[in-house]
Formats: structure tokens, sequence, C-alpha cells
């Protein structure tokens, strides 16, 4: 007999129907039980129905279940009658807890199949498909520690629920149209197919409607309707930061934009994120939904309730096949999740809700991609808490709380990395109470309890504050983790990388070891210590938070020219002069390295973007302006400052700003590589990690990495976990646990 154990995303994914159905086919007699951190079965049989079982176990797995790890013992024979799931029981160890998963074909087909049971089903789910995460209490994951426990099942699905046979066996969130949640209208007495027939109508009619979905609201409104979506974004105070589209199917996502068969199977994918795409020229999609940028953020439908608003066969005619769907969250604060709703959302037209709990808040994900490799940008719904694997640092445990933008945060124990669900900007205080109650949440669930918590270095983060009272509680150590070294460490988290390497990070804004602002920095560095081995050229900040949104500014502190910056029209003349005053006093100013700002000012001074209304603006404009160069520029320089100077010179000399603007990125990419290499010969370091926010671009991360590889050198990336602040938990949590530091 062989006793199975198997580790991985094995709950709430069919994984014991899916063996006994092997078993049956292999003639193995035994059984199957859910230990809350892993599989374990019994099986007796002939050798070669062992190794028929063993090998169907590796290849036929449920498409969503990941399979991490296998441990198989003999053991003397037991005689089985037959084959059988045995209860839950709970033990203790590695916890996987699977994440939220898009509603899979059979489903949809079921919902769409008038003789089906469950019919126009807002709630249909099965044991492949179906929320998660959002609905989970503790583990084991059944269904009396989810949500669903507030709806008992009735006869027919039970008889499902019990039935080995069937598709929706041990599926937790099971329901039906007699026993499950009712979608319903706050504030209206509309239930059910009437209220989704009512949300429909208004949709067309242009109006904004609130619609709750997995993981938290979502404000939606028809996406080709230049007025709705100016009248959304006026309610939401957002003037033009990007919003997400969902497309009724991939058809009505090519109708709009070009998309890449990498980026359909990630756009189609079970976690079904959004995916950043080039836009068509030629597209329907309003202007003013992505305005001044060539990409759009596209995701198709992922809950039954989604599918039913594109498609429920009423005699509405001309319903959008794309609508707006961007976070339902007054600004700042993290995605509304219950019926508080009604107090944030009082500009739509109909908010739209349902009696299903959300447990834990996860909002979308997004993914951009550099050529054909993925590159996540935020890591939630459909991903968290899928843990990252990063072996050497075997029994600690750690929290680490993660920076105070995009903010993530991140559990580990035994060599596992949990990163989880966005949480969001943490400047806010409203936020700090959801992180901390999701990391109280998050700690239940994965049964961790820190011996050690990381933050970041900045004296003034809610998170480092959080972080101390946290420590102070659990009367662990507290570790700072200066903020562009954990960028790295998360770089390597991700690649499973163990030892030193060159450590590139660019970014927006991060506290340096000498109080300054650092961005543009080149470690040598392992998991337990680094050394600043360069930066870019330091330059002013004068002008305090307007400096990291008015890109004008630190164009002016690098011109250090007032009648040139008048010359260049920077700005008005009075607010040149006030800059002026700031820098010649030095009031207001602050040294910085941040690359972030040295896009910034040469948006600043192409005039392609003076002052961004959102984190990010210049820096995705100057990158789009790059793209219609098709041009290869750049030269050698040894500082940036001489590459802001030549821009400045053949700017004046009025060359075309879509090639400096190339030549911008290919020049920094090349000084990137020569410091590199510089570094790499002094050193003997073979491995750079390239991290920060500012890798978002995917134009100057493929152009450094094509640079360093020419080079000889190694590279790595982030990819699966996000190079901006979203990652950085995962770093902190590294040196946290890494052994000379404990
Ligand atoms: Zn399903
Ligand atoms: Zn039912
Ligand atoms: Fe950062």
């Amino acid at each position: 007999m062989l006793n199975i154990k198997i580790f991985g995303i094995v709950q709430g994914v069919g994984f014991r129907p899916f063996v006994s159905r092997i078993a049956a086919a292999c003639n193995i007699t035994g059984s199957v039980a859910n230990k809350g951190s892993y599989v374990e079965i019994f099986a007796c049989g002939s050798g070669d129905a062992l190794k028929n079982f063993l090998t169907a176990l590796h290849e036929e797995a449920p498409p969503r279940s990941a399979i991490l790890n296998v441990t198989v013992d003999e053991l003397p024979d037991e005689n089985f009658l037959r084959f059988e799931i045995v209860d839950s029981t709970h033990e203790t160890g590695d916890i996987f807890v699977s994440p939220d998963i898009a509603t899979c074909e059979k489903c949809a087909a079921e919902l769409f199949d008038p003789n089906d049971r469950r019919y126009l089903h807002p709630f249909i789910n099965c044991t492949a498909c179906g929320p998660r995460l959002t609905i989970l209490k503790n583990m084991p994951y059944d269904r009396e520690r989810t949500s669903m426990n507030d709806f008992p099942m009735c006869d027919a699905c039970a008889g499902e629920y019990f039935n080995p046979d069937s598709r929706r066996y041990d599926a937790q969130p099971i329901c039906c149209n007699d026993c499950g949640p009712e979608v319903y209208l706050l504030g209206k007495n509309l239930r059910g197919h009437d209220a989704i027939k009512f949300v429909r109508k208004i949709l067309v009619a242009g109006g904004i409607v609130a619609i709750k979905g997995i993981g938290g609201f979502h404000l939606a409104c028809d996406a080709k309707n230049f007025s709705a979506v100016q009248r959304l974004r006026y309610s939401k105070t957002r003037p033009t930061k990007p919003f997400a589209v969902m497309f009724r199917d991939v058809a009505a996502v090519e109708q709009n934009c070009i998309l890449s068969a990498a980026q359909k199977n990630f756009l189609d994918s079970p976690q079904k994120p959004i995916v950043l795409l080039q836009k068509i020229s030629g597209g329907s999609i309003a202007e003013n939904v992505a305005p001044d940028i060539n990409r759009l953020g596209a995701m198709l439908p992922y809950t039954p309730l989604h599918m039913l608003l594109f498609k429920f066969p009423d005699a509405l005619k001309n319903f959008p096949d794309a609508l707006v769907m961007t976070s339902g969250n007054p600004s700042g604060v993290p995605i509304t999740i219950d019926d508080d709703a009604i107090k944030n959302f009082g500009f739509c037209d109909a908010i739209l809700s349902h009696g299903r709990k959300i447990l834990l808040r996860a909002d979308d994900s997004v993914i951009d991609f550099v050529g054909d490799c993925p590159s996540m940008i935020r890591r939630s719904r459909g991903y968290a808490p899928l843990p990252i694997f990063y072996d050497g640092s075997k029994k600690n445990s750690a929290l680490a709380v993660g920076g105070e933008l995009k903010n993530t945060f991140c559990l580990a124990k035994n060599n596992l990395l949990y990163a989880s669900p966005y949480i969001g900007d943490v400047s806010d205080l409203r936020t700090v109470e959801v992180l901390k109650s999701s990391i109280e949440r998050m700690s239940d669930l994965l049964e961790i309890a820190p011996e050690v918590v990381a933050c970041d270095l900045h004296p003034r983060y809610h998170t480092t504050e959080l972080a101390e009272e946290i420590a102070a509680a659990l009367d662990v150590p507290l570790i700072k983790v200066q903020h562009h070294y954990a960028h790295v460490l998360s770089c390597l988290a991700e690649n499973n990388f163990h030892g030193e390497v060159i450590g590139v990070v660019f970014d927006g804004t991060g506290y340096g070891d000498d109080g300054t602002i650092w961005g543009g920095e080149f470690f040598i560095c392992d998991e337990q210590r680094y050394e600043r081995a360069a930066s870019i050229s330091p330059f002013m900040q004068a002008g305090g938070d307007k400096s990291a949104r008015e890109g004008w500014r630190i164009a002016a502190a690098l011109i250090n020219d007032f009648n040139l910056a008048r010359e260049l029209k920077l700005a008005s003349d009075a607010e040149l002069a006030g800059q002026k005053f700031l820098l010649d006093k030095k009031i207001n100013c602050v040294t910085s390295t941040s690359v972030g700002r040295l896009f910034d000012a040469t948006a600043a001074v192409l005039r392609i973007c003076s002052v961004s209304s959102y984190e990010g603006e210049a820096a995705m404009k100057l990158q789009a302006a790059a793209e219609r160069s098709t041009r290869e520029l750049h030269r050698d320089f040894t500082t940036t400052d001489e590459i802001f100077s030549a821009i400045l010179t053949r700017r004046l000399n009025g060359e075309n700003i879509f090639d400096l603007a190339k030549f911008f990125h290919a020049s920094l990419a090349e000084l990137t590589a020569n410091i590199c290499a510089e570094v790499s010969c002094r050193t003997k370091i073979k491995t750079v990690a390239l991290s920060g926010g500012v890798f978002q671009n995917s134009l100057l991360s493929s152009l450094t990495a094509e640079k360093l590889r020419r080079r000889g050198l190694n590279v790595l990336r982030n990819s699966m976990i996000p190079p901006n602040d979203g990652g950085i938990c995962l770093g902190q949590a590294v040196h946290a646990i890494s052994p000379a530091v404990r």
C-alpha cells in the first residue's frame, strides 16, 4: 500500500473527486482525505495499477490545481473494499488556499440552457470554478467555513454535492435558484432577474451602476458612450486615469485591441485578469476611457452575474459589448464590499448587490506584457494568495507589511511566501484599518504566527507604525528594510535565486539610508546585506508633494537656467519664478536620485506631459511617444545629467519629440548596462536583477535586458510579482527570514 501526500493547491479545485475517479479507473482501493494543508491518499493495488495511478495523478490533475510537492511512502497492505473520500480533518502544516476562479465553460453553458435547473442563476459554480479566498472563513475549505454557510443546500444541490460522479461533488459554494443567494437593488424594491433587467436598461441608456462582484464592487457604464464615461469620471473625481473595460467576449476585444496568442491565454485564463492591450485605431471605445494612451486594460466576464448582464435573454436591444468596469471605491480607500455601498455610490443610477458576503477583498489583477512575457502590474484576484517558493530559509515565519502605496503584505513560513491581495494606498488611515484586519484574517487562515515583523525604513509610513505596533503586541523583533533593496529581493524571491547580484532599481520614491530620496540605484547585494555601488546623478526635488506630480519642477531644477526654462515654456513665469526661489533658498528641497522623476522631467521638456494627474502618467506617455519612433538612437553617456542635457540641446534644435523620447529610453538603457558591466568586472558578479516601478515600462525593461545580455550578463526580472511597490512585501519577507539576519 502507498501512502501519498500531495501538497499544493489541492483544496477547492475538485482534487478529491478527481483522485476518486482515477482510483476507480486504475483499480485502486483505499481512501483520500483533505488534511487542510495537503491531501493524503492510501492506495492499494497491483504494481502496475499503482504506477498508472501515480502517473495519472500528475498528468490528469484538475486544471485549477497546482501540485507543488508529492511524497510517497510504502506501508504494509490493508484491506479496503473500495476507494472512499474521507471527511476533512484538520492538521497543521503549510496551508494552500485557492484563489477565486472565473466561471468555467461548462457552467457558462448551463447558465444559458433553458432546460438546466440553474438556468440564469447568477451564482452558478462547480468544483472547478467560483469564489474561494473571498468567501473563506478558515481552513480546511468546507462549506460551513465559508460565507455560503448562510445558504443551506436544497435536496437537489445536496445530491450533487455528495455524488462523486457529479461535477459539483464537494463544490463548497454550490447553490441554485432555489437555495442560493439572490441579487437585489439597494434602495429599490427589485430582486433577482427583475433587478438584472433593470440594470441592463440603465446601462443601455448611458447610466452608471455599482455592481457587487467576487472581491468587491465595480462601477460600470457603457464604454462606448463618451458622456456616460465623462459623468463617471466626474463622479469618481478621476479626471484622466485610464478605466478598465470588460468586453462581452474575445471577439469584442479583437475589434478594439491587438491581441497576441500569449495575451489571449492570460485574458481568457481561469484567473481572468485585466490585460493591457494595444488599441486598434478606429476602435469604438470612447476616447475618454483611456485618454492619450495607446493602450487599454481589457478583461472578460468572470462571474455568472457579469455574463447575465451582457447576455440576459430579454427583449432589450443594443446592449453594449463593452462596459467600463472600475473598482468601486471612494478615492484613496479600498474597494467597497458590503451594502455600505449605498453611502458611497449616491451618484449611481442603480446599485446591484447580492447576499453572498465578501470576507476578503480582491481587486482585479492587472497584467502587461514585455514581448511574450507577462509583467504583473497588480497581483490580486485569481493569483493571491498563491505562495512563492523560496528555499533556504526553512523554519522562520514572518510578516512583512509592505510599502505605503499599492500596498500588499506577505506572510512567510517554511520556504513559502504568501503575498496578500491588493490592499491599496495606506497613506489613508481608513486603508490602514483594512490592512490591519486583512493581516489578522490571513494569519488566521494560513495559521502563521510571525516570529519576526518587517517593514520599510521610512520613519513616517503608516505601515512602519503598524509594524511597530504588531511587533510589540507579539513581542517579536522588527526589521526595517530599505525600500529599493526590498525591490531587488522581490525579484530574487520570484526567481528563487540565492546569492550575490547586481541589483538595479529604477523607482519613483523610496527612503534612502541617508534620508534623501532614492530611486535610481545600483546595489551589490544578496538576501542578507546590500551596498550602494552607484546611483544616477542626484538632483534637487523642490516643492514637496507637488514635485512628485509636476515634472516641470524637476525639469526646471535640472535645467538650472531660468531664462531657458522660460523659453521652453515649462510653466508660467510666476510658477517658474516660485520654483527658482525654492531652489535658490533651498526651501522644501530634498536631494533625489529618482528615475521616476527623471522620466517626469524629460516628458515635461518634450511637452509630452508636464503635470501628472495620476501616478506614472508622464512615464506612460513618454513610452507611448518613444514607441512611435522607428529609429534606433542612443549615444554613450556616463551620467544621466549628460543624457538630460543632450535631450535639451536637441529639443532646442527642433528635433522630433518621438525620436527624442526613444533616445531617452535607449540611452538610459545603455548607461545602465555600462554601469552594470563595470560593477561586474570589479566584483565578478554575473547576474543583474532589475526591479522598481519604472521597469513597468516595457520598452525600458526590454532594451535594458537586451543590452545587459549582450555584455554577457544574466538578467533576472519580475514577471508574476509586480516590479512596483505591490511587490516589496516579498522582498521584506525574504530579508527578514534570511538566516544571518535572524
Ligand atoms: Zn464551473
Ligand atoms: Zn439548490
Ligand atoms: Fe518603490
